[in-house]
């Protein structure tokens, strides 16, 4: 089948990948000069499917208004004229319920645990290499209380496939060494072995070039100006290079999906949140982690990629500004030495900042439309990296009218009704 993919984020090209070793025949449509260069480009790293839980949950609009006015807030909203910030924001508190977060908690997971498979197959498939590290991720607390919550948490997801395993301040150390300067601040620990991490720019570039040895044609500097539908069908996109036309298309835009699907009466409730990131060339090995970590109480991730260290978290709403506001990249750095004072050399450490396109109960849109030709493959949030090779097989398997080896239920775009 002729099929469009719209988008070459890390979720796009993994959606090709699988679309052409199903057989079918793949064009993909970037504006950008190659792929992964926006969200995908200088992420966390982590595969974190241990950790698939949303920002939507009870504790969270406390939170967020103890923050409220603090440059290093770990979630910020900048409140402005914007009538599709207001509806989501509307939307998010509806799901800061505990059983909306368990609901949404589940769905996560649900995809998470497949898509972390799917990479590892895809991996032994392929042979791709990408900075990639299998020795888990570790989730670290210093507030004792915050720490109970967790280990409550972790209870709560075990029937899910979560594996997250209790340790003390030492055991900590003991999982990742480095951590050896902070020992007496943590209050404890959960080690999610299964988990990974790996750069994902690294990861979408090659697979992309894999995907093109097996006759995927990549049309990167190509703009979407429209989705073109007759009935029930879509037939194609118009661009800023010309029309193209496909039996079936898959919309994987990240934050700017939205505005594809408008013109076609699909409201899809995806904002972006700006998240930013610090990478640090790593010059003392011994200084800096190698496990993945995940400082939940900060919202940001630590993952080690060759001789770098990615540091990355905190979410902005402010539309869909990309720029690098220094007191919050500083404030990453700051902490990030804090906890790993002689990782490497700060001075030349690079910024980042990019949109997480965010559903308002933070799980993806995976699954047809009205259409019954076109797919979302969208609103990855927090988690597209984690998402991406699970969702791309999701993809190719409805191209394919095959059933999907997950259940469905609660991806789709109805759910918002
Ligand atoms: C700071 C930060 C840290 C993160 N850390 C992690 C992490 O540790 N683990 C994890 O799993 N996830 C993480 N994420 C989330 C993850 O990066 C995203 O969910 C993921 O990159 C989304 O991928 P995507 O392909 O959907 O979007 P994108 O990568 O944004 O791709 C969409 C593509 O569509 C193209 N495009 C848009 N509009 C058009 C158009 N009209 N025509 C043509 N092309 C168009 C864009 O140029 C872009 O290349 C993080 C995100 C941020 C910001």
């Amino acid at each position: 089948m002729r099929t469009l993919v719209l988008g070459a984020g890390v979720v796009g090209v993994a959606a090709a990948y699988y679309l052409a070793r199903a057989g079918h025949q793949v064009t993909v449509v970037e504006r950008r000069a190659g792929p992964g260069l926006e969200t995908s480009f200088a992420n966390g790293g982590q595969i974190a499917a241990n950790h698939s839980e949303p920002w939507a949950n009870p504790g969270t609009p406390a939170k967020v208004l103890k923050w409220l006015g603090r440059a290093d807030a770990p979630i910020l909203f900048r409140l402005r004229a914007d009538p599709r910030l207001w509806a989501w924001v509307f939307r998010f508190l509806g799901n800061c319920t505990a059983r909306r977060a368990r609901i949404n908690t589940e769905r996560l997971t649900r995809v998470s645990l497949y898509s972390r498979a799917a990479l590892g197959e895809l991996r032994a498939e392929t042979g791709i290499q990408y900075d990639q590290r299998t020795q888990g991720i570790l989730h670290i607390y210093r507030d004792p209380r915050e720490y109970e919550h967790a280990l409550a948490q972790a209870e709560m997801v075990r029937p899910l496939g979560c594996v997250r395993q209790a340790l003390d301040a030492a055991g900590c150390v003991g999982v990742e060494p480095a951590l050896a300067g902070a020992r007496d601040t943590l209050a404890g620990g959960l080690y999610c072995p299964d988990d990974e991490s790996g750069d994902a720019y690294t990861f979408t570039a090659r697979l992309a070039e894999i995907c093109a040895g097996q006759g995927v044609e990549f049309r990167y500097g190509t703009t979407v100006e429209r989705l073109r539908a007759d009935g029930d069908r879509v037939t194609g996109a118009d661009t800023d290079g010309g029309t193209l036309t496909a039996d079936a298309t898959v919309l994987a835009l990240g934050s700017y999906s939205p505005f594809l699907t408008r013109p076609l009466g699909i409201t899809l409730p995806v904002y972006p949140a700006k998240g930013y990131s610090v990478t640090i060339p790593v010059e003392r090995p011994e200084g800096a982690p190698e496990v993945g970590l995940l400082d939940d109480e900060r919202k940001l991730v630590y993952s080690r990629l060759g001789q770098r260290l990615r540091v990355a978290g905190t979410a902005e709403f402010a539309g869909y500004d990309t720029a690098v506001t220094e007191s919050r990249v500083r404030s990453i750095l700051n902490s990030a030495l804090e906890l790993f004072p002689d990782c490497g050399d700060a001075a030349k450490a690079e910024f980042w900042a990019g949109l997480r396109p965010m559903t308002p109960d933070n799980v993806p849109v995976i699954g047809r439309t009205r259409y019954a030709n076109l797919i979302l493959n969208t609103g990855h949030g927090t988690l597209g990296w984690t998402m991406a090779c699970g969702s791309g097989r999701i993809v190719a398997d409805l191209v394919s009218g095959r059933t999907p080896e997950i259940d469905l239920e609660g991806l789709g775009v109805e759910r918002f009704g």
